[in-house]
């Protein structure tokens, strides 16, 4: 899939304008606070039809006007035979509603359509997936899996449900049997959430260390989880046993924190750089570019995730990349950019330099007050 005409209108700084984007890509240079990162913000809006950087909607329309609008049009890379789909997003802060609608149609869900995208978004604010506490890689799971795994979502939301009221319960000094009436429905539910981030790994983590190696160009790192539920494998019933224990032996445990204390929700995903046999968490002992090359690579796995469920390349959003990277880490990047494993390419930087790849077939667009200058 690929972006081919993006219409925008009031749309935080940027100049109401209608843009076609080449299939391969564009990079997008200019100055501090002239509109870059806001571009990629409208194009991702579209995908989840929220603002990556954890905006309200209300904000994201121009100072002093009352709406925005985002429409674009889709090709197909691959097969040009395909029909192209017109994703578009409204908003009204007079009403406060949005208007969101696929090929004219509008969804019954918003939970239909997200994803119509396929496209990854990576910004300076990913390293806090690295950096973070456990809460960030979890969160990081959870939307990968809730764009490209069916079911995730809904396992996810009656797991939470369910915890907080068995959390609920506690609090209220609840007797036993009450509380533990909650104990099945979290198991089952805890038990799905579980299964897919194990898979997710299992199945994503060789591709994490390949990508972390490449950029990195020698060093290694691995992605592992780390259930908060010790179990052997993954399989249904072993899982649903072993939560049951972990449930039984906390027991006393919870009714002194009042608070349910085994689960899903203290799960972690640990990434690690690996030296010879040692091995030292990237979030306690990485440098700064070595955090930046493991949020990178997570992301390049979540678009071989999207690859994968959904058949398309994924696009490519990728925010001032290279800010703490340095040069052989960045060529390296772009070395993999060229190695056709990627679809289209929409990146931004301040400077021309720090871009060169595609054989220097990559357009390169100016930016200056949110105008773009193709
Ligand atoms: P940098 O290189 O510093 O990351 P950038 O080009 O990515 O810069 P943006 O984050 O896109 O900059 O912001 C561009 C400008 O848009 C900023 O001056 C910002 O204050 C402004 N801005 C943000 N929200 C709105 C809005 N709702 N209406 C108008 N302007 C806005
Ligand atoms: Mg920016």
């Amino acid at each position: 899939m690929h972006l081919s005409l993006l219409k925008l209108r009031f749309f935080r700084n940027l100049e109401n304008q209608e843009l076609s984007f080449p299939p391969e890509g564009v990079a997008i240079v200019g100055p501090n606070a002239q509109g870059k990162s806001n571009l990629l913000e409208a194009i991702y809006y579209l995908e989840t039809f929220r603002s990556f950087r954890g905006a309200r909607t209300e904000q994201l329309a121009t100072f002093g006007e009352d709406s925005f609008r985002v429409w674009a049009r889709l090709g197909s890379s691959k097969n040009s035979e395909a029909p192209a789909t017109e994703v578009a997003a409204a908003y009204h802060r007079a009403s406060d509603r949005r208007k969101i609608t696929v090929d004219g149609a509008e969804p019954v869900r918003i939970g239909d359509v997200v994803g119509n995208l396929g496209a990854v978004i990576f910004s300076p604010s990913d390293i806090a997936i690295v950096s973070g506490g456990p809460s960030q890689r979890r969160r990081f799971l959870d939307i990968v899996l809730s764009l490209n795994d069916p079911g995730y979502l809904s396992a996810l939301q009656n797991f939470k449900r369910v915890l907080n009221n068995r959390n609920a319960a506690l609090r209220a000094d609840q007797p036993m049997s009450v509380v533990q009436a909650w104990d099945e429905p979290l198991i089952r539910s805890g038990g799905l959430v579980m299964m897919a981030r194990f898979l997710w790994v299992e199945k994503w983590c060789a591709n994490f260390r390949e990508y972390y190696e490449t950029v990195s160009g020698g060093i290694s790192a691995s992605m592992d989880y780390e259930p908060n539920v010790a179990v052997g494998a993954c399989d249904k019933e072993i899982i649903h046993d072993a939560y049951a224990k972990a449930l039984d032996v906390g027991w006393s445990r919870d009714l002194r924190s009042r608070n349910t204390g085994s689960g899903p929700h203290r799960d972690e995903l640990v990434l690690s750089l690996t030296r010879d046999s040692h091995s030292s968490e990237i979030r306690e002992f990485g440098s700064g570019g070595q955090r930046r090359t493991a949020a990178l690579a997570l992301r390049l796995v979540e678009g071989d995730s999207i690859r994968q469920t959904r058949n398309v390349d994924p696009i490519l959003l990728l925010d001032d990349a290279f800010a703490e990277l340095d040069e052989s880490r960045r060529d390296r990047v772009f070395e993999l950019m060229d190695s056709g494993r990627f679809g289209q390419v929409i990146i931004t930087a301040p400077r021309e330099s720090d871009i060169h790849f595609r054989g220097g077939a990559l357009q390169c667009w100016g930016i200056r007050k949110g105008q773009i200058c193709a």
